[in-house]
């Protein structure tokens, strides 16, 4: 999504863009919440989604406090500056906001991040086992994982949102240790069908040393070929759009 700036545009015809465009985003957002629920992406009203301005990147979209990822609406979406002040909006705000302010401060080309306790996420994470590429999904994050083990609390600050943003580092995801995972990227659907492949990856991994006699996986330039192909910014899109219509269908 991107806007586009013209001198030439009359003031209000490029505020009319602006606001329709950030329309889109929220809409976007409330949809990605419903999918999200649908996935069983949810713990009671824990995690959060958040989505840069793209005339402002200094600016972000977020889920509130105290409602479910199936209760965003467009109208209580807040948005917040990079220190983590509310500049619009009257709900409450996450205490974890600082996950994705200090985020976006710190990688330039995270446009969403997405804060979940997805279940068998969490129970990879508790164990000493790194991600293993047991199946496809598993193939996005090879190479692509960083881990953050600080603490099994809240990120309730902003040195401690730069710890994950540090965790991170140039990643797609970071795992919280016995806590949960942050994905990130450029688009809403990017993000969130990351989250919804790591959970996968995971839930497969932990069946597979379960039952235990796993091979090894694949070699590296094996799986880099996956992972290049699934990586394509139409695949996300493709399946976001696909669990978005099957959320309407189930409405
Ligand atoms: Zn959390």
């Amino acid at each position: 999504m991107t806007l586009v700036h013209s001198r030439n545009q009359p003031l209000d015809k490029q505020r009319k863009t602006v606001n329709s465009i950030h329309a889109q985003i929220k809409e976007t957002l409330v949809w990605a919440g419903k999918v999200l629920v649908a996935e069983g992406q949810d713990d009671f009203t824990r995690g959060h989604i958040s989505f840069r301005l793209p005339e402002n990147p200094t600016l972000f979209f977020m889920k509130p406090h105290s409602v479910g990822f199936d209760e965003i609406t467009v109208d209580n979406i807040l948005t917040i500056d990079l220190d983590g002040n509310i500049v619009a909006g009257t709900a409450r705000r996450h205490s974890e906001v600082y996950i994705h302010s200090e985020i976006f401060k710190a990688r330039a080309d995270v446009h969403c991040v997405l804060h979940t306790h997805s279940p068998y996420t969490v129970a990879l994470s508790a164990s000493k086992r790194p991600l293993t590429v047991y199946s496809q999904p598993a193939a996005l994050f090879h190479n692509s994982i960083g881990v953050y083990d600080d603490t099994i609390n809240l990120i309730r600050s902003a040195t401690m949102g730069a710890a994950v943003a540090r965790a991170l580092a140039s990643h797609r995801v970071v795992l919280l240790k016995n806590h949960g995972a942050v994905t990130v990227g450029a688009t809403i659907a990017e993000t969130v069908v990351g989250m919804i492949m790591l959970e996968n990856a995971a839930m497969i991994q932990m069946i597979t040393e379960a039952a235990g006699d796993s091979k090894p996986p694949f070699p590296d330039a094996d799986i880099e070929k996956l992972k290049s192909d699934i990586s394509r910014p139409e695949q996300f899109e493709i399946n976001f759009d696909y669990l978005v219509r099957r959320v309407r269908r189930r409405a």
